[in-house]
């Protein structure tokens, strides 16, 4: 676009302020800002909190402790927005963990893997599933080369009449053909299992070991409220395959400075490129006239004109908080009324004045830099689940506990550390009405009692910490029902369906309003893929117009 286009631009549409206004600074809405504001746009990007980042930020969270508070790893940031924002350059450096994952078992076993040691380490265990596990992870991978092919691109949208609408989604969906046309048709019937099946009826046909199949059963219900055993939970295990670090595909790692750092580089290529981000600016209403987003009111009472409004926030909380119910049809504000929020998930973060040491592997070692699970069996996370069901939380939770400062001395004082503790399946919202606030403090407990069972002396080395009930991560973060993913990846929540059908393709029911956040395709995780292709679809719309 040429240089002052864009204030030709915001006097065309109807004389807004800015071209652009992007409804939370999150790290899908500053990734669009910046493919935004890098095109030539005028860019406004408002957020309520203090910080930008959303859920993907670095906090004090104790004095001296600071810690990535809410997501902690790094994986499925996509190389190509990586390499388009220069993130490196505005300062982000990812770092692999020495080990990937550490499930200890009750009975003193446990299972350590990572590059080089994952055979011997399975073989230990089982020589059966040493034998299965690197055709299973080919097969996944192949399935996640698919995903990975769809992740920047939006999945085809179904669209009534034939007008243009139709036409570009008819190449779309040549497309969609083309990169399924790559898989053998023994693949296709991989991918179908790996879209509608559950993890654990896939696992237990490949594997034997316990700790083998909570590998991977983990991944499968993280943020996803449900059985390893329930329909569909294979897709969440695959979600979190797609990713990489580094070039190293299916790798987890680490941001220097945590996940704030990713989005604090995030921001500077954003306002690099003339993107303007106003902080402690809640949107209190997206504005529409004749059936047209055309800007937001902010919660002191600011106005922004905008020729187009692109919402990073959960789309449940977009449309039934932000937009006036009378501007939307009454079939799609009922329908994502019922979009499910809700990923079961219960973050705590720790100081700790010593590392732990586990009786399955005393002492310290690499392990203390992987995801450690405890979780040590599928009917373990089934039983979790159905826990959580009755009583509102498991009587034997599922944890991950990371230990970053095992990588990155910039997070806790010299000689102490700090952990993330990922704790699954908690209901979002208590049985018998009880509220998270009169539990949050029962249920730490018993998160730090469950890891100190596995490294005695854990407990006693906690000496400060953050708790965030899905309620705390719906308040502080604006993610309805503590939903970390802005809605469950569910098969009728996903792709083409993502945030429902006939708007998959980032546009709202309202002319001038985008979907940019992990309510939109691919979902959660910090991927930056909404944003991105958001902003895609934003620039087009744009061009088609004004070319
Ligand atoms: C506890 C937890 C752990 C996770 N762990 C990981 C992990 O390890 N790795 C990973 O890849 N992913 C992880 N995730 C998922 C990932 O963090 C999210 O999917 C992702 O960060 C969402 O990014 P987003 O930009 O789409 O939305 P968000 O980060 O939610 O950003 C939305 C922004 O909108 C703002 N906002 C809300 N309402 C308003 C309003 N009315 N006006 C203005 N602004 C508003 C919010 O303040 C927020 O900044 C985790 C998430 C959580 C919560």
């Amino acid at each position: 676009m040429r240089p002052g286009m864009a204030m030709q631009v915001a006097m065309k549409a109807n004389m807004s302020e800015t071209d652009v206004v992007i409804i939370g600074a999150g790290h899908n809405g500053l990734t669009c800002a910046a493919y935004l504001a890098m095109a030539g746009l005028k860019v406004k990007v408002v957020d309520r909190r203090k910080v930008v980042g959303g859920a993907a930020v670095t906090e004090e969270f104790f004095p001296g402790f600071r810690n990535s508070v809410a997501a902690y790893t790094v994986s499925l940031l996509n190389p190509k927005i990586i390499a388009d924002l220069k993130l490196s350059e505005h300062g982000l450096r990812i770092v692999e963990r020495r080990a990937q994952n550490f499930l200890p078992a009750p009975d003193g076993s446990y299972l350590l893997t990572g590059e080089g040691r994952t055979h011997q380490s399975v073989a230990r265990l089982s020589q059966h599933d040493a034998d299965q596990i690197g055709a299973f992870g080919r097969e996944l991978e192949a399935i996640a080369d698919v995903l990975r092919a769809f992740v920047l691109r939006a999945p085809p949208n179904l669209v009534e009449g034939f007008g243009a609408g139709a036409i570009r989604e008819a190449f779309n969906a040549m497309g969609t053909a083309g990169i399924l046309r790559r898989l053998s048709l023994d693949q296709q019937r991989s991918l179908l299992d790996l879209f509608t099946r559950s993890a654990g009826d896939m696992l237990d046909e490949v594997f034997e070991n316990d700790l083998v199949k909570a590998l991977y059963g983990f991944d499968a219900i993280v943020g996803n409220y449900a059985s390893p055993y329930a329909s569909g939970s294979a897709y969440v295990m695959l979600h979190h395959a797609f990713g990489e670090v580094n070039g190293k595909k299916g790798a987890w790692g680490h941001a220097i400075g945590g996940m704030g750092a990713i989005t604090q580089a995030m921001a500077r290529a954003a306002s690099g490129h003339g993107a303007e981000i106003e902080l402690e600016a809640g949107v209190r209403e997206v504005i529409v006239e004749r059936d047209r987003a055309v800007g937001v009111v902010l919660d002191n009472g600011e106005t922004i004109h905008a020729g187009y409004v692109a919402a990073s926030v959960n789309p449940k909380l977009l449309y039934t908080r932000l937009v006036p119910a009378d501007a939307l049809p009454a079939d799609f504000l009922k329908r994502i009324g019922n979009w499910r929020n809700g990923s079961g998930t219960f973050r705590m973060n720790v100081a700790l004045d010593a590392l732990p040491s586990f009786t399955a592997l005393p002492g310290e070692g690499d392990h203390l830099s992987a995801g450690i699970i405890i979780g040590p069996s599928l009917p373990y996370m089934d039983r979790a689940w159905l826990d959580a069901r009755d009583l509102g939380w498991s009587r034997e939770p599922v944890v991950e506990l990371l230990i970053p400062s095992t990588l990155d001395d910039t997070l806790s004082p010299p000689g102490q550390h700090v952990a993330s503790l990922f704790c699954q399946h908690v209901a979002p919202q208590l049985p018998g009405g009880r509220s998270w606030d009169d539990a949050c403090d029962e249920v730490a407990d018993l998160m730090i009692a469950t890891v100190d069972r596995y490294a005695p002396g854990f407990a006693a080395s906690v000496i400060g910490r953050q708790i965030l009930s899905p309620l705390d991560l719906e308040r502080q973060f604006g993610l309805l029902g503590g939903d970390i993913f802005h809605g469950a990846l569910t098969l009728n929540q996903l792709f083409s369906a993502r945030p429902m059908l006939g708007h998959a393709d980032y546009r709202g029911p309202l002319k001038g309003l985008y979907h940019c956040g992990s309510g939109a395709h691919p979902g959660g995780g910090v991927t930056g893929a909404p944003g991105h292709n958001a902003a895609q679809v934003i620039l087009g719309d744009h061009r088609a117009l004004f070319g």
